[in-house]
């Protein structure tokens, strides 16, 4: 078996486009996708596809571990997180090849599933943070609520939530009270059979990052997510030590190079590989396992499209040190629209798929319906009062 063509079709879903990748084979009838969307670097990734194309033409799709060498060994300059998405995608694309050719599910070739479903979450956002700015912090708790009981009532058991504001080097006692309303409201709302991560975007210094984890303890949240800026392991180190509440991180992390850090320092409780950004479905089972003999759990990161949803779908299962796993759900309402697919939700779990492959096809056509567009990023910039750019 021989690849034929690896190209991409974009999709834009408003907040962000996704980026597929479709790799042809010389068997006919038989071609693979994968998932390789980027937040607001669309054309990199796509352009990085068309770089990888000669290498890939040609070769046979089922040697995956050979291809991944292939395209980050023969790169010299090391890919980072555009060319590492790419990478992902083109490994996802040539396991939906190798399970289709086989006959078998994906999840039955990373060892066979270990749980007979996945629980989910789902990220509730974190409002609009230049109004929370103007209303001088005063917090929209009926929001965050509404959301949340909205969700529950679907039949998930836990959500996330982005409830600490971005923050100067110290912040003002305004920020910590803002946080701490809304935690109290959630808490009290949904009382404790749901659980409630925050995610912090990396907004914070390491004085900011300590307090908010302190001031949220008493509500227990499930992990605090990102609470400083992904470059320097070891501020997240000193968070972890301080606090009271687990930390998780890794989104931003690509490679089993860059996750060895952040194992190995012990940074975290739960490591969050993105499956269409750390080099696909081997690189974050090798990652997984480095956390595992730490006893750390994982949380893959997975706020794409759909075929992002079935890569993980087939990790989840197949991965001892599986915790949870993030579910998008209020992107675009059309998401399911673009795709022919096996995947099967109930009460806030993903059930297994018996499909070969992945489980997932692009319909092309529906999917031309939402041309490349460019993302509303650009106009949003979160500006502390001072005017300066503070992280999203
Ligand atoms: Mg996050």
């Amino acid at each position: 078996m021989k690849i034929t063509s690896v190209r991409t079709v974009v999709c834009n879903a408003e907040m962000r486009n996704w980026v597929f990748v479709r790799i042809d084979t010389d068997q006919p009838g038989l071609y693979g996708w994968g998932e390789c969307s980027l937040e607001w670097k669309t054309r990199s990734v796509a352009g990085c596809i068309e770089d990888f194309a000669p290498m890939l033409i040609g070769e046979d799709p089922t040697r995956i571990e050979f291809l991944y060498q292939k395209l980050y060994r023969q790169s010299f300059w090391r890919v980072g997180v555009i060319g590492m998405s790419a990478i992902s995608g083109i490994e996802q694309g040539c396991h939906d090849i190798l399970g289709k050719s086989l006959g078998v599910p994906v999840y039955r070739l990373l060892g066979g599933a270990v749980r007979d479903r996945v629980r989910m979450y789902t990220h509730l956002g974190g409002g609009d943070m230049r109004a929370v700015y103007e209303s001088q912090m005063q917090a929209d708790t009926k929001l965050f609520v509404d959301r949340a009981l909205e969700v529950v009532a679907r039949g998930y058991t836990a959500v996330k939530v982005l409830i600490t504001p971005p923050t100067e080097p110290l912040n003002p006692i305004a920020g910590y009270k803002y946080a701490e309303s809304v935690m109290e409201a959630l808490r009290l709302a949904v009382g404790d059979s749901v659980d409630i991560m925050i995610d912090c975007h990396g907004r914070h210094s390491l004085g900011n990052a300590v307090e908010f984890c302190r001031i949220l303890a008493p509500y227990r949240p499930y992990f605090i997510e990102e609470p400083v800026p992904p470059e320097n392991v070891d501020v997240m180190v000193e968070v972890r030590k301080a606090s009271p509440v687990p930390i998780a991180t890794g989104e931003r992390r690509v490679t089993r190079y860059e996750f060895r850090e952040l194992i190995e320092k012990q940074a975290c409780h739960v490591i969050q590989p993105d499956l269409c950004h750390c080099g696909g479905l081997l690189e974050a089972k090798k990652i997984a396992a480095m956390a595992e003999a730490y006893t750390m759990g994982v949380a893959p990161h997975n706020p794409l499209g759909p075929v992002a949803n079935a890569a993980a779908l087939h990790f989840d299962l197949s991965t001892p040190n599986f915790l949870i796993q993030e579910d998008m759900l209020t992107d675009v309402p059309w998401r399911w629209e673009v795709v022919r697919h096996s995947l099967r939700s109930e009460n806030g779990y993903w059930l297994p798929t018996e499909t070969p492959g992945l489980g997932i096809e692009i319909d092309e056509a529906a999917a031309a319906k939402h041309p490349f567009r460019q993302e509303v990023i650009h106009a949003t910039t979160v500006r502390a009062p001072d005017g300066a750019i503070l992280d999203w």
